[in-house]
Formats: C-alpha cells, sequence, structure tokens
C-alpha cells in the first residue's frame, strides 16, 4: 500500500499562498464540526475572522473588519448609552460631520465643498467625514493581489458602474469627478487560443462561455457541466423536463441583460410598479412566467434580486426592476469597472476633495494607481478632514432639535471616546447603525428605520496564476445550485489600471465568487440572521476549505490543482451588505409613503440622512443622489 494522500494536500490547504497562516492545521481540519455545535451569537476570535487582507492600501481593510463588526455590536447593545466616562473633547467644530465614508459620505462632502464655494464671499464650508474602516469608501474598496509579478485588483463589493445618458445630472458629476467613459479600454485577446468574449463586469449573462455545475443533488456526485446552457436549451441537464420547459420559457419571454425587460415598468409610481411592489419576487414570477415555486427556490433565488440578497419569496418584486426605472443609463456602452470597482469611483471623489489625498496627477490612470496618501486625510488647515477608523456611536443636538445651534458627535477610535461637534451632520452609514446612533430619533423615522433589513454577502476573491482549467471547459463565468456560494465570474480589465495590455488563458487573473445567504422558506428576518450568523461564526480557514473544494470538484479534471493554482484567497465579509426590501418597501402599506420616502421627507433637526439604502436599491448612484438630496437639506442650518 502506498502512502495515504493527505486531503489537505490535495486541496491545497498546506500550499504556501497568501492567506496568512495563523492557525493550526489541525484544529482548523475540526472546524468544520466544532462550527455545528456554536451557540448562535458567538464570534469568531479576530484571527480566525480576517485571513489574508491583500497588498497595497486596502490590505488591513478587507470587508467589514473585526473591530468595525465589534464596534457595531456595542452599540447595538447600547454600550454608549447614559453617562459616559472620559470623553475626549477635541475642540473643533465643523460646518458638518458626515458619518460613514461610503459612495454617499464622500459625494456629500464634495457637495458640501462645492455648495460652499459657490456661496460668494464665505469661507470653505468645513466638513468632517468619520468613518468606522482603515480606508475610506465603503463597499466600493479594493483587494489587490501580487501574482508572479503581477499586480491583480478586484472589488470588495460595489462593482459595475453604467455610463448615464447625455446631459443627465449624473452625467455632469461624473465629468466633474474626472470619469471619463472612453477610457474604459480593456484588456485585448492574446496568444494561439480561439479567443472568448470576456465581460466588464463580474455578473454572469448566460452567454456561450457560461457554465451551469450540477452535483450530488442532481445525481451526479462526480460533477457534471454544461456549457453555454442557454444556447443548448438546457439539453443534457440533470433535471425534469417540466423545469426545463419553465426555465426556456422565462429565459425566451425577456430576460436579456441589461435590456428593457417586457415587465418593466414606465415610470417610478406608476401602476405597474406600484403592483410589483404589492407582491414577492416569487409570486411575480409564479404568476408572471408560470414558474414553480420549486424552480424558483432551486434556480432563481437569490440571484435574481441578487443586488437585494435574499429568497425571492420575502423580497419586494419591484426590486428586480427598480434600478432600470430609477436609473436609465446608456445600455449600448455597456457596464463599465474599474480594476477595482467602484472604489474607483470613491477614489475620484476624494481626490477632489482632498488633493493630496493620492498621489500623482488626476488622470483616471493616476487616481488608480496612486497610493492613498493617509496623512494627508486629517491635517489642520483644510476645510475637509476624512477621520478613519472612527465608528460614530452617538448624535444629539445640543439642546432641542429646533433651538439648537449645534450637535455633539461621539465617536470611538483606538479604544477612547471622543467628542465633536457640527452645525449640522448628515447620517450617511447606512439604516444599520444609523438607527442605533441617533439616540432621540423621532418615532416616525424610528418606525420608518425598523422596515429596513439588510442582508449578510461573502465576496471571496480567488487569485489564480491562470484560468486555462476555465478554458478547457470553454468558461468565464459558472453557475451553480448546491455548496457553498451562487456563481463566479472573471472579467477584463481596463488598461488605464492594469498593466498587461491583453490576456490569454495563461493569464493570471481574480475570480469573484459570490456568496449570498438566502434561506427560501423562512422570514426575510430569520433569513437575514441565519445569514449573518453563518458570516460571523465560520472561520477564514473553513471557508477557504469549502472554496478549494467547491473548485476542486468543479475544475480538477480540465486540469486544475488546487496548491499550484490558487495564488491567494481573500474574503470580505459584508455583514450588512444589501437592503433587502419586503413588499411595500417602495411605496408604503396602508396608505402610508414607504420608509424611505419617510426618512427623506424628515430631516430631523440638524440632521439629514443619506446612503443607498433609502432608495430600496443597492447602487451608487442613489447614493450619490441621497447625497445631494441631503446636503439640499442641512444647507439652512449652517448660519
Ligand atoms: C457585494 C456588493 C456588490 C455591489 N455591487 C454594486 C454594483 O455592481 N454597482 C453599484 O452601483 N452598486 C453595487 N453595490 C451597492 C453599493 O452598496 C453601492 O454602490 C455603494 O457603494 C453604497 O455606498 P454608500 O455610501 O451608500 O454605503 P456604504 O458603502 O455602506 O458606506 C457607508 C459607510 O459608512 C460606514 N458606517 C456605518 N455606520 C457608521 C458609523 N456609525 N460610524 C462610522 N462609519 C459608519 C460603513 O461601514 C461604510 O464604510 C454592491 C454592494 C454590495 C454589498
Amino acid at each position: 500500500m502506498g502512502t495515504p494522500i493527505d486531503p489537505n494536500d490535495a486541496l491545497g490547504m498546506n500550499a504556501p499562498i497568501e492567506r496568512r497562516d495563523l492557525l493550526n492545521s489541525t484544529l482548523v481540519a475540526a472546524g468544520g464540526v466544532l462550527l455545528q455545535s456554536l451557540a448562535p451569537l458567538q464570534l469568531l476570535a479576530k484571527e480566525d475572522w480576517t485571513g489574508f487582507g491583500g497588498v497595497g492600501d486596502y490590505a488591513t481593510s478587507n470587508g467589514n473588519t473585526y473591530e468595525v463588526m465589534t464596534a457595531g455590536h456595542k452599540i447595538r447593545d447600547h454600550a454608549f448609552d447614559g453617562a459616559l466616562p472620559e470623553i475626549i473633547d477635541t475642540h473643533e467644530e465643523f460646518d458638518c460631520i458626515v458619518a460613514g465614508g461610503g459612495i454617499s459620505g464622500l459625494a456629500a462632502a464634495l457637495f458640501l465643498e462645492r455648495s460652499g464655494r459657490r456661496a460668494l464671499g464665505k469661507q470653505p464650508l468645513t466638513c468632517l467625514v468619520l468613518d468606522n474602516h482603515p480606508i475610506f469608501g465603503g463597499e466600493a474598496k479594493r483587494n489587490e493581489f501580487q501574482v508572479d509579478g503581477q499586480r491583480l485588483a478586484a472589488h470588495q463589493g460595489s462593482a459595475a458602474c453604467f455610463p448615464p445618458l447625455n446631459g443627465t445630472f449624473l452625467a455632469q458629476f461624473y465629468d466633474s469627478i474626472g470619469i471619463d467613459w472612453k477610457q474604459f479600454q480593456y484588456q485585448k485577446w492574446t496568444g494561439p487560443s480561439p479567443e472568448f468574449a470576456i465581460q466588464t463586469a463580474p455578473y454572469p449573462v448566460g452567454g456561450p462561455t457560461a457554465g451551469f455545475f450540477f452535483g450530488a443533488k442532481f445525481g451526479h456526485p462526480e460533477g457534471l457541466w454544461l456549457t453555454d446552457p442557454w444556447g443548448k436549451r438546457l439539453e443534457g441537464a440533470p433535471i425534469a423536463e417540466n423545469i426545463k420547459r419553465e426555465l426556456l420559457s422565462m429565459r425566451e419571454a425577456d430576460r436579456k441583460p441589461f435590456s428593457a425587460h417586457r415587465f418593466q415598468p414606465k415610470q417610478h409610481g406608476d401602476a405597474a410598479s406600484r403592483h410589483l411592489d404589492s407582491i414577492t419576487l416569487e409570486n411575480h414570477l409564479v404568476e408572471t412566467y408560470g414558474l414553480s415555486v420549486e424552480t424558483v427556490r432551486t434556480f432563481l433565488s437569490p440571484i435574481m434580486g441578487g443586488g437585494s440578497g435574499l429568497g425571492a419569496d420575502v423580497l419586494s418584486a419591484y426590486c428586480e426592476y427598480a434600478p432600470d426605472v430609477l436609473l436609465p443609463w446608456d445600455y449600448k456602452q455597456g457596464a463599465q469597472m474599474f480594476p477595482g470597482g467602484n472604489a474607483g469611483i470613491a477614489r475620484h471623489m476624494l481626490k477632489q476633495l482632498i488633493p493630496h489625498a493620492i498621489s500623482g496627477g488626476n488622470s483616471m490612470q493616476e487616481i488608480c494607481r496612486g497610493r492613498v496618501q493617509f496623512s494627508s486625510l486629517d491635517r489642520s488647515g483644510q476645510a475637509t478632514h476624512v477621520r478613519l477608523n472612527s465608528t460614530v456611536v452617538s448624535v444629539k443636538h445640543e439642546g432641542t432639535p429646533e433651538a439648537a445651534r449645534t450637535v455633539e458627535v461621539l465617536y470611538t477610535r483606538g479604544g477612547k471616546l471622543y467628542r465633536v461637534r457640527a452645525k449640522s451632520v448628515i447620517m450617511a452609514g447606512g439604516s444599520w447603525t444609523t438607527k442605533h446612533v441617533v439616540p432621540d430619533l423621532p418615532a416616525t423615522c424610528r418606525e420608518a428605520y425598523a422596515q429596513f433589513h439588510r442582508a449578510p454577502c461573502l465576496m471571496a476573491n480567488v487569485a489564480v496564476r491562470n484560468w486555462r482549467f476555465l478554458y478547457k471547459l470553454g468558461l468565464t463565468e459558472c453557475q451553480w445550485f448546491e455548496g457553498i456560494g451562487n456563481y463566479l465570474t472573471m472579467r477584463k480589465m481596463p488598461t488605464f489600471g492594469t498593466d498587461p495590455a491583453t490576456i490569454s488563458p495563461d493569464s493570471p487573473v481574480v475570480l469573484n465568487l459570490k456568496i449570498l445567504f438566502s434561506n427560501p422558506g423562512l422570514t426575510l428576518e430569520e433569513q437575514t440572521s441565519r445569514g449573518r450568523m453563518d458570516l460571523y461564526s465560520t472561520p477564514f480557514r473553513s471557508y477557504e476549505r469549502q472554496i478549494r473544494e467547491q473548485f476542486h470538484s468543479f475544475f480538477s479534471r480540465s486540469g486544475f490543482n488546487a496548491g499550484r493554482d490558487i495564488a491567494g484567497i481573500i474574503l470580505n465579509r459584508w455583514g450588512h451588505a444589501y437592503l433587502s426590501p419586503k413588499p411595500g418597501f417602495f411605496f408604503g402599506l396602508d396608505g402610508k409613503p414607504g420608509p424611505g420616502e419617510i426618512i427623506r421627507q424628515h430631516p430631523y433637526g440638524r440632521i439629514a440622512f443619506a446612503n443607498s439604502d433609502l432608495a430600496g436599491i443597492m447602487d451608487h448612484r442613489m447614493s450619490i443622489l441621497e447625497a445631494q438630496r441631503a446636503v439640499g437639506q442641512i444647507m439652512g442650518k449652517l448660519n
């Protein structure tokens, strides 16, 4: 008998990759078993949470950091209510404090700065942006890998951007921050292998290089790939004929990506959109396409409504349509993407606000590749400050909301509690913290915020030394219906942000694996809390093992070797990734407006509210538009 094969070796668990080996592998091997006995709220230790964070400016900020998660839980558990000892007063007073340094918070700071500049005879308005992560951007951050001498980037969360229609406010805004859509020129194909069309964005489109994987759940423990499933009309898929017919009739009815949809309402607020918001996405799919509930739950949850993170059975049907109704764009140009996703947009805004914040000049190449100058973000004398690693824990008017001249903001940083004041505050951090941080929020807003639910998401970026194993299968995107995750995609990069101007199956790339936590059949609240429990209690090495096992079962027969081919894995854990709208979220129930509209219409004293979640859709364009509205609401309070 030969030496038994160590399963860890086959998966490359012990291979020298960029991962930060903090755990003893024997302990880790037991992780999956231990996991099952974890009490629901037992959290991981920091070293089990974080894993490898990549290289470069974002290396210590992959997803929600451990510190962000624990500080958030202290707010939720009222640790900052009542009399607080040892508050350090910074004696600073700003025109505005923005809580949250994502795209919405940065946009708010920028609108404020521009409004101040326009008000003749005024000093520039001063603004402090407080964000709880080690780097600005919120969900719009990037991961960077160094693989065999090449720098690779990938998005941590917010990914694609959409060329706006000419003459719109968004077109002017992008232009004003230096985004030139013509510069999105992507890597060209190279080498002798016949060319594959590669997407520019990480969302599956189901073209000729798409694949469905069927495993044990479908009677194929050895694994079965169906490439070009739609082109082949699902022929060869191990699923019942009636389910095939259902899926095909739906696909053929109108599910072409990025084109007008047959059931798309014409206007936000018309009868069609209101009807869609009154039912679940699952009911809509059943009624409209004649799908069975089983088909929806097996094949479409959570891919449809995927921008909301949960099963179609609990989401408003309108969430599938709202982005295109609210934000029409120039479909012909196609979705575009910076190497690190919408981190690119956050960087452009920061460069406008604080010109020295990113080294180099103002070209798209320089803003993408320059290093963040952290010491420039919060220097005395500048109008806008961005203070990182700072969690806002309390926001209160100093006096009654009607009469107060200032708002007191408390934040924690490095284990200490600080006080700072402002004439106004914009809460841009999102519903998940805002509702806890403004303690005397009026009942109208409190009740509205109680209707906001945010689902978790895990974005795993897997850097591979080449993708020939995918190429051999004829794939650039894959979807599956069992095991960890939902789909993975690869994409080509815009050349202003990446060195190799070409791509071939032998190029190193980052595969983006989307892991959503839908549990159709449970309530929305149960789905979000179960998902978070999974996300918060699964150690890095346990996720790593599951991902390696999944890749091994998918690709080992086309030459993939986990130990040899995986160069690095970064996990981005987002505890509150997606606003998940229940039916009624958009247009309200019982004659009342929807909760987002209530929050928009009710700035509270000197405090206004932003963040994309108010719109019911997670889209950076809404982050910008909500910021613009919120700044308009506080401008009258700055005298
Ligand atoms: C996985 C994923 C994929 C996505 N893909 C796309 C896409 O392809 N295209 C697109 O347009 N959008 C996408 N989005 C939506 C994304 O939410 C928006 O694009 C945008 O990045 C949201 O910006 P924001 O500023 O509104 O919120 P956030 O990005 O959430 O920013 C809020 C910031 O405030 C911080 N914060 C919260 N509370 C506090 C506090 N108390 N104190 C201090 N800081 C606080 C948060 O931690 C965060 O850093 C995606 C989102 C996710 C999660």
